[in-house]
């Protein structure tokens, strides 16, 4: 059911079209296309699989930390972490209400 494509960084389908310069919901990664953005594609990989978050310190970053994208981040890193088995459907809900 996912017509979402998956982010080069975290993983899960996030992202309309490849390249454009969209902002994953999830992660915060800007996906230019090239991994070029301020944030280096394996550092934001690291720091995202460590507090669910491309930028170096949790809570850092423009994105906002309301209560359904912490929904959204706990339930990726659970599933990232081998403890929630991935379920598209429920994936895109949490990433519809963030
Ligand atoms: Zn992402």
């Amino acid at each position: 059911m996912s017509d979402l494509i998956a982010c080069p960084c975290c993983g899960f389908p996030t992202l309309r079209t490849l390249g454009a310069y969209e902002t994953c919901k999830l992660c915060d990664w800007q996906d230019d296309g090239e991994g070029g953005g301020p944030v280096p594609l394996a550092t934001a990989r690291r720091n995202f699989q460590t507090h669910g978050s491309i930028h170096g310190a949790p809570g850092a970053g423009p994105a906002r930390r309301d209560y359904a994208r912490e929904e959204l981040v706990d339930y990726a890193l659970a599933v990232r972490r081998g403890g929630t088995r991935f379920d598209p459907a429920q994936f895109r809900r949490l990433l519809d209400a963030a």
